[in-house]
């Protein structure tokens, strides 16, 4: 349920509505919006009193969701969310890139990666140190190591960084270095790790299952967002489909339908969507053509000789030739890349 409030109502109007809804086991979460202040109420609405609530102070609507997720529906928070992280906005009008390895491999591997993307004016790093992997005889990452390395790469060249949480165990040293926290496909239903993350307050960029869908997905934010951490940001990355080609299946329709359900940022993944490298840009400037509000590609040094998904990653190089034409493409849409 969602309930709306003149934008001047005080805290006691707030207060009486909380005091209203609160002995029927719900919650209301407060929505600062610029038009009006919106309550997501969340819980089993059902026995509430619609009258009651219109006619306490302020109250100008009450409105059913019908929608099974409510915090991150844009019925209840028609505003963008703009995540902030230091002097950077995600979502809104920027576009941001995120661009490094898929996995932190050596010292020399990950400085020589982070001073390239610096010097081309990347502002975020991903690299994870604890990789999901499908096999466990695979390369697993360098775990604690690889946290401490990303930790010097970013104060040596001012980058920030996005790498993913695997399990709960690592929370606190994931938490000392990333600014936002990636949570895989693997993991997008590990409910009692989306919680813990949306305790954190930390922006998360939460990773599309392999087989969830669209709606799968917003549930899985709402995990997080009911935790009142709004600063979470969806990533498509290509599901499973009958097609075996590519390595995934690039949903590109989840941009436009996500970004007119949800008030979150929507970023695609071309890397792990298609799984090809020499494909990769093309599925970039899709996404942006799409409504992205940013990218998350993975570059390597030599992806030939990558631990993990080299034969997805850009150069270096290549990836300075796409982001030239993002650039372009940013302002045909009428945004700016970040
Ligand atoms: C990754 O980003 O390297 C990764 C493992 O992605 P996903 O969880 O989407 O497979
Ligand atoms: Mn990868």
């Amino acid at each position: 349920m969602l309930i709306l409030m003149e934008l001047n109502s005080t805290s006691e109007d707030v207060k009486r509505v909380k005091t209203e809804v609160e002995p029927y086991g719900c919650k209301a979460h407060k929505i600062e919006g610029t038009q009006n202040i919106a309550l997501g109420i969340t819980g089993n609405t059902t026995n509430l009193k619609e009258d009651n609530l219109r006619n306490l102070k302020g109250v100008t609507d009450v409105i059913r969701v019908s929608r099974k997720y409510k915090l991150v529906s844009r019925m209840m928070k028609p505003d963008d969310t703009k995540i902030e992280i230091g002097n950077d906005v995600i979502g809104g009008n920027e576009i941001t890139i995120i661009a490094g390895p898929c996995s932190v491999e050596s010292r020399d591997q990950i400085f020589q990666i982070a001073e390239t993307l610096a010097n081309i004016g990347i502002k975020f790093m991903r690299a994870g140190a604890y990789k999901p992997r499908s096999s466990p005889y695979a390369f697993q990452g360098m775990k604690e190591e690889g946290l401490l390395l990303l930790d010097e790469v970013k104060r040596e060249f001012g980058l920030k960084i996005v790498t993913e949480l695997l399990n709960p165990a690592h929370i606190d040293s994931v938490k000392e270095v990333a600014d936002i926290i990636q949570i895989g496909a693997r993991n997008m239903q590990n409910f009692s790790l989306l919680e813990e993350v949306g305790r954190t307050g930390m922006p998360v960029l939460l990773k599309r299952g392999l087989s969830a869908t669209i709606e799968d997905l917003l549930l899985s934010a709402e995990y997080i967002v009911s935790q009142n951490n709004y600063n979470v940001i969806l990533c498509e990355r290509g599901i499973r489909t009958f097609e075996i080609f590519t390595r995934n299946t690039l949903d590109l329709n989840a941009v436009p339908v996500l970004k007119s359900e949800t008030h979150l940022p929507v970023f695609v993944d071309p890397s792990h969507g298609i799984g090809i490298w020499d494909k990769v840009p093309a599925m970039a400037m899709a996404s942006i053509a799409a409504g992205a509000d940013g990218l998350m590609v993975e570059v390597h040094p030599f992806p030939q000789a990558a631990l993990s998904d080299g034969y997805q990653s850009l150069t270096p190089k290549n990836f300075h030739a796409m982001l030239e034409k993002l650039k372009t493409l940013a302002e045909i849409m009428e945004r700016r890349i970040n």
